[in-house]
């Protein structure tokens, strides 16, 4: 008998600040579903893997807008996701979440790790911060005028009426959505992943077939 070979399957995931639509549907989670299902049916060993991503500003925003806690809004979209998932029978072996006490520890476990290795280069680098708040504030969390095209409410990241890419730092008079006042540009640590350092290796890796 021929031993199955293992796959991992993965898909994005889906961010638990809102619910699924056809588009997140059809253009990702069918298509890995369609893969898994070919592999298990061919006798292969197949874990496909996933979860919703509940982390980031977008859910806090939300939170802050219907007044509730961010967790109230995780929990809302998680159970409501899974359960659009399971109807359409899309068969995920594992659907887990990123708040998860395993998945906090896995990924610290992996940060320390590759810290220990001396993998990240930090740098110092100044960002906004709310004083009245206190905490620096992620890009949509400021609004500004768009020093492209001028008109008002420009996010950190982007400007939706020119649909130009920003930074933060070329809003003009940037306001903190938080406590409305304008924020203070204060020094802040960040560990970045050289991704250069690991061109050669990965791509024989990839290129022998582990893709
Ligand atoms: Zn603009």
């Amino acid at each position: 008998m021929k031993t199955p070979k293992r796959h991992t399957i993965t898909a994005a995931l889906p961010y638990a600040n809102g619910p699924l639509h056809l588009g997140h549907l059809a253009g990702v989670y069918i298509s890995a579903d369609i893969y898994a299902r070919f592999l298990r049916s061919n006798g292969e060993d197949v874990a496909f893997i996933c979860g919703s991503d509940e982390h980031g500003a977008a859910i806090t925003l939300r939170a802050k807008k219907e007044n509730k806690s961010p967790k109230d809004i995780v929990d809302e979209y998680h159970f409501s996701n899974k359960d659009i998932f399971e109807k359409l029978g899309i068969s995920f072996d594992i659907y887990d979440r990123t708040s998860s006490k395993h998945h906090h520890e896995t990924a610290q476990e992996l940060f320390l790790e590759m810290d220990k290795k001396g993998a990240f280069v930090k740098k110092e680098s100044e960002q906004y911060y709310d004083e009245e708040y206190q905490q620096f504030l992620a890009d949509r969390y400021i609004t500004g005028q768009c020093p492209k095209c001028e008109s008002q409410g420009a996010y950190g990241d982007q400007c939706e009426k020119c649909g130009s890419a920003l930074s933060s730092s070329e809003l003009i008079n940037p306001i903190s959505t938080l406590s409305g006042k304008s924020p203070q540009l204060k020094s802040t640590t960040h560990w970045y992943l050289p991704l250069n350092r690991h061109e050669k290796w990965l791509s024989e890796w990839i290129q022998k077939g582990n893709l």
